[in-house]
């Protein structure tokens, strides 16, 4: 393909992102777009995702293709100048998601996600980036930094003034809902009360991954995820350094700090040896299994990724037993980064072996990280939540007012059935909050419920 590049002048940098088997790097990686266009059909329906910025404006300039398009015209020099900071690139690239769907739906591999974060870390490496890079892109470091104030954190967020005024200065829609950080962390629970718990002989063990979103702000659902595993007979490890993925930096392209971060995490967790690594957070495992191979790229990063797996990949890889959920409705919204990376095969199958009548949903949630929190997308965050979610939760009726929790033992019950909005990824549920009044809980909380197991918090 390189010979029929039009490549008149390379544009400046070192590229930060692996472009495995591309002869021109990023230059020959845009122009895997032939064309074709299936970016532009109505995936949801089938359980497909791409191009949800399409499906929600039907606008040729927010299609895989219509980027592809554009990025090709930078790098041929042709009809846009060969910068990484062409307005015309940058406008191309603002309402896409970064939700990896044309990385695995594209039939010639088109890896938006990939070439977003590529352009932003270019234009703005050693520049001052627009706040919301900064304010979302550190939103794990920042917490962990809050950790002793968090309470009061909590309490300041409900002043309207003073979360108007934050959310404007970190570059956040003022619509969106500020997370509010638990009483306790996952890891502090861990390694207060959990951790030398006495526990029963296990057959199995896993290294869990205690991403910085569950452990901050839903750390109940790595403790169901403990509580799971060991009714499994598995013995769950926690890396002793606190550990985050980094996805955060990677979509908001500062991909130096994101690799720093990223190469610290995969040698924790390489030093583990070689049982699986299991996570909750969708994008997380996501991250671990396919960013780390593109912006990381060696050795370890490799052991490490062939090591990761969905909680139903595990449990279904070792026969676990699985508890009676024939009395449990779910209506499922996947991450779109667990569809293009692991598929939701093993959820299906566990869910279907353990007795749960469900509806797996096609498209993004919209949300997608930071994107739907970003100033100037809110729009066309819920636009993309209207292609499947919110209508599935409209006929559902629970956007009218049914509330789903377990963990703390009061789920949704609806004469003999339980019915549930199953969302594993961060991103889901606060979408699912933010615009209905619903709730989504995860897989692991749905089978320690099904167990009946309280987790030990
Ligand atoms: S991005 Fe992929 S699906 Fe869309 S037109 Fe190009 S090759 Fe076809
Ligand atoms: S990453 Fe998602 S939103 Fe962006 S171009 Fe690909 S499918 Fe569309």
């Amino acid at each position: 393909r390189l010979t029929q590049l039009p490549l008149r002048q390379e544009l400046p940098g070192t590229l930060a992102m692996a472009y495995e088997g591309e002869s021109a790097g990023f230059a020959s990686a845009v122009h895997r777009c032939t064309g074709v266009g299936k970016c532009r059909a109505d995936s949801a329906a089938g359980g497909g995702i791409m191009c949800p910025s399409y499906q929600a404006t039907r606008d040729e300039r927010h299609s895989t293709r219509g980027r592809a398009r554009v990025l090709q015209e930078m790098v041929s020099g042709d009809l846009l100048e060969p910068r990484w900071d062409s307005p015309e690139v940058h406008e191309a690239l603002d309402l896409c998601l970064s939700c990896k769907a044309c990385g695995t739906e594209c039939p010639t591999g088109t890896d938006m996600s990939t070439y977003k974060a590529e352009v932003l870390h270019q234009t703005y490496k050693g520049k001052l980036r627009p706040m919301k890079h900064y304010s979302l892109g550190f939103l794990p470091q920042l917490a962990r930094l809050v950790t002793p104030v968090a309470p009061v954190l909590n309490k300041v967020s409900g002043l309207p003034g003073l979360t108007t005024l934050a959310k404007k200065m970190a570059g956040i829609d003022g619509r969106r809902s500020i997370p509010q950080f638990a009483s306790t962390t996952f890891r502090k629970w861990w390694t207060t009360t959990a951790e030398a718990a006495p526990r029963s002989r296990a057959n199995a063990e896993v290294v869990l991954f205690a991403d910085s979103w569950s452990n901050h702000f839903a750390p109940r659902i790595l403790a169901a995820a403990v509580a799971v595993l060991e009714q499994a007979g598995v013995h769950v490890r926690v890396v002793d350094q606190t550990v985050c993925c980094g996805l955060p930096l990677i979509s908001t392209g500062q991909l130096d700090a994101a690799k720093a971060n990223l190469s610290e995490t995969i040698t924790a967790l390489d030093a583990t040896g070689d049982v699986p690594i299991i996570g909750v957070e969708p994008s997380c495992l996501a991250t671990l299994k396919d960013d780390s191979l593109k912006l990381v790229a060696d050795e370890a990063s490799h052991r490490v990724a062939v090591r990761v797996q969905t909680l139903a990949q595990y449990l279904l890889s070792i026969g676990a037993e699985l508890p009676d959920l024939s009395g449990v409705e779910a209506l499922v919204q996947p991450h779109c980064h667990q569809s293009a990376i692991f598929g939701n095969a093993a959820d299906k199958e566990l869910l279907a072996r353990a007795g749960a009548s469900t509806e797996f949903l096609g498209g993004c949630c919209g949300l997608a990280g930071n994107f739907g929190v970003e100033e100037g997308h809110y729009e066309t965050s819920v636009a993309v939540a209207e292609v499947a979610l919110l209508p599935a939760l409209r006929k559902r009726g629970r956007a009218a007012g049914v509330e789903a929790r377990t963990g703390s033992g009061a789920v949704a019950d609806s004469g003999e059935r339980l019915q549930v909005v199953l969302a594993d990824g961060y991103s889901c549920r606060t979408q699912i909050t933010d615009l209905s009044n619903a709730e989504g809980v995860s897989l692991a909380e749905i089978l320690a419920w099904g167990w009946g197991l309280e987790p030990r918090r």
